[in-house]
């Protein structure tokens, strides 16, 4: 029977192994399909305290990794497909395997949300992609136009990579101004490759017929106007779903899906805690979820401790 099983091991999810392993804990983290969650997809972190020059957010995550293991935190590849928290102890299943366990900590962070077209769904990795880091590179993207669609910060962080392959890089974004910090809009938009589509959507990614990518359809949604943009690629960046499914029902979310904890890191479920952008729609940093996830390693240590007394 384990103390504690993390789900997640992106910032979340190591730094709660981190505090739980130095409490002694052993903790096991679940890692996911992702090992070292949607910060492995950036390149640079420049705001990630401790780091003047900026870290690689891969590099970042497997220094976190190391540093919870040295304290004898335990990593499991897989993903967790199943959880009954309805009476104790906890059973979780992954992979196929059954684990028992005291206490949860749910930090299983956000995926890449999607449009929502057909077309985009049927040339998912035929050029349309979530991860311009992870594909950007291929040799079907360089010196071709590329789109990215979104206004926020991955919007702006994943321009400014394609710019390095793309011959140009639309910025396809829905409203007249970017959601994004200040310092990524304005180094965005003084890029002479990206090139900015204001009042727009996708409405249709082409071309099914042809089985890859040949241009998006687009409509301006102040003219209602429609038009057609030839590209290679389609780079997806408008924000994250929580992947919290196999909790619906039994832990509270609000509608999107995000967990909302009772106080600090405790759920409605005593003994299943939560931590990092899994129940955070506001600020959604690693810095954020690191100090979210210690605080939920601290929640569990003091709740064992109380049971034991
Ligand atoms: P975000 O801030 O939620 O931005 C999502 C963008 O996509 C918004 O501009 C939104 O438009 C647009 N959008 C949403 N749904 C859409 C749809 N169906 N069709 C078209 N456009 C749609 O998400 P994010 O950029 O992934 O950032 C998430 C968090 O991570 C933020 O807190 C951000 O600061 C942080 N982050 C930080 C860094 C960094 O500092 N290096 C890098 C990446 C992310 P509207 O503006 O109209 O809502």
């Amino acid at each position: 029977m384990e103390k504690v099983v993390i789900i997640g091991s992106g910032c979340a999810g190591w730094t709660a192994a981190l505090y739980a392993a130095r409490a002694q804990l052993k903790p096991l983290v679940i890692t996911g399909r992702q090992p070292g969650g949607l910060l492995t997809t950036t390149t640079i972190v420049e705001n990630y305290p401790g780091f003047p020059q900026g870290i690689d957010g891969y590099e970042l995550m497997q220094a976190m990794q190391k540093q919870a293991e040295r304290f004898g935190a335990r990593a499991q590849f897989g993903a967790v497909e199943s959880a009954d928290v309805c009476k104790e102890p906890f059973l979780l299943t992954v992979d196929g395997e059954t684990i028992q366990t005291e206490t949860i900590i749910i930090a299983s962070g956000a995926g890449h949300k999607h449009l929502g077209l057909e077309s985009e769904h049927r040339l998912e990795n035929k050029g349309v992609t979530y991860c311009a880091t992870c594909d950007g590179a291929l040799p079907v993207f360089r010196n071709q136009p590329l789109i990215v669609v979104g206004g926020g910060d991955s919007a702006c962080e994943e321009a400014m990579f394609l710019t390095r392959f793309g011959s140009v890089v639309y910025l396809v974004h829905r409203r007249d101004n970017l959601r994004a910090s200040k310092i990524m809009a304005e180094r965005a938009l003084a890029h002479a490759k990206i090139k900015p589509i204001w009042d727009s959507v996708v409405t249709e990614v082409l071309d099914v017929k042809q089985d890859k990518i040949t241009g998006v359809r687009l409509k301006n949604l102040k003219t209602e106007k429609e038009t057609l943009l030839d590209c290679a690629g389609v780079f997806v960046a408008i924000g994250h779903i929580p992947n919290t499914q196999i909790f619906r029902g039994v832990i509270d979310m609000d509608d999107a899906g995000y967990i909302i904890p009772k106080r600090g890191s405790v759920t409605n479920v005593p003994g299943v805690f939560v931590a990092g952008d899994c129940a955070d729609r506001v600020y959604r940093q690693a810095v954020t979820a690191a100090g979210l996830g210690c605080a939920a390693a601290i929640d569990v240590e003091r709740y064992l401790a109380a049971r034991n007394e």
